[in-house]
């Protein structure tokens, strides 16, 4: 039953590729989100551009010995790849967020391309792990008024981050990866790890550093979900 109900939302989602009807109405104003106002000592660890075979397992692996919760912007493409990965991704409590499917410069790309990107990994998600992901982070974090709009149209809430420590660098050694994130982190921030790209084996021991050294100074770790409720109240 449960199957036939999701192939059914599928099979209407495939139908309505185009942007809809409503387009040129302006519900809301899509803000991005860099980071949360809050006392508290949340962090939302990010992973971008995965899933990717080889370092996605050692991340959820070294993720689940820690009780860490993360929140996975993943790609269409990579996930249609490594469906089994993006299941446990799932099963092991973290979220999951949009990041397009081809990881395409987005100042290339009209704004119906843009929503078409973002609808078509919108599937892929659905498809591999059965939830619709609620957040969409632009791939380079790109915010043309194209990418606004497209955004707009899905009803996505546009997630950025507030600490990047640049891992995707092949310069960067995991202490200066580490070192970037515990001199620039504070109360609500969202942090910018890949799972997916060259230089993975540095950001997964940087990781490892990181959870000890934050969790030492009292710093708890969040979904994006979990810290956006918490910058509610
Ligand atoms: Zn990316």
């Amino acid at each position: 039953m449960r199957g036939w109900f999701t192939l059914f939302i599928v099979t209407c989602l495939l139908c309505s590729p185009a942007l809809p009807a409503e387009s040129k109405q302006k519900q809301r104003n899509v803000e991005p989100i860099h980071r949360i106002d809050t006392q508290r000592k949340l962090v939302a660890l990010t992973f971008d551009d995965g899933p990717d075979p080889t370092y996605t397992p050692l991340i959820l692996e070294t993720l689940h010995k820690a009780h860490v919760p993360a929140t996975f912007f993943v790609l269409g493409s990579q996930a249609d790849k490594y469906p089994q990965i993006m299941e446990w991704i799932k099963r092991a409590g973290h979220e999951i967020g949009n990041h397009g499917y081809h990881h395409y410069d987005l100042n290339k790309l009209t704004e119906q391309e843009i929503y078409d990107e973002i609808k078509r990994t919108e599937h892929s998600i659905l498809r591999t792990t059965g939830t619709f992901a609620q957040y969409y982070r632009p791939p380079g974090g790109v915010m043309t008024h194209d990418v606004l709009n497209a955004v707009q149209l899905t009803g996505y809430d546009l997630i950025h981050w507030s600490v990047d420590p640049r891992d995707w660098s092949l310069r960067r050694t995991a202490s200066v990866i580490a070192n970037s994130v515990k001199k620039n982190i504070a109360s609500g921030d969202i942090v910018l790890f890949h799972d997916g790209g060259l230089n993975q084996k540095q950001t997964l021991s940087a990781l490892r550093e990181l959870i000890r050294d934050l969790r030492s100074r009292g710093y708890r770790f969040v979904t994006v979900s979990q810290l956006l409720a918490a910058g509610k109240h």
